[in-house]
């Protein structure tokens, strides 16, 4: 791993609260989980240098695996039907 994947996770936390507030939504009020989905994400781009998914396989495939990079191709979908996204890091606000 090129970079310590720790060292990435302040920034990753920035990029999705700034996400959230734009898309109107908010991050899982609950912190544990949201540390390991940040956590996740974070260990995504020191291993492959894009922010993939973490509760989604990866085939390998850059175009194919483009639309698995948070906020992913279906969090929107998944929101509005669930009230959160497949890792349960963006919910919908009440
Ligand atoms: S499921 Fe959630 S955390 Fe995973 S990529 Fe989609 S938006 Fe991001």
């Amino acid at each position: 791993m090129s970079e310590n994947y720790k060292d990435l996770i302040p920034e990753t936390r920035e990029f999705a609260e700034k996400y959230a507030a734009r898309a109107g939504y908010k991050l899982n009020p609950n912190e544990e989980i949201l540390n390991a989905v940040l956590e996740g994400l974070a260990r995504n781009k020191a291993l492959y240098g894009k922010r993939y998914c973490p509760c989604r396989m990866l085939s390998g495939n850059p175009e194919e695996d483009r639309a698995k990079i948070c906020p992913c191709k279906w969090h929107k979908e998944e929101i509005e039907q669930d009230g959160m996204c497949h890792c349960q890091l963006y919910f919908a606000k009440d």
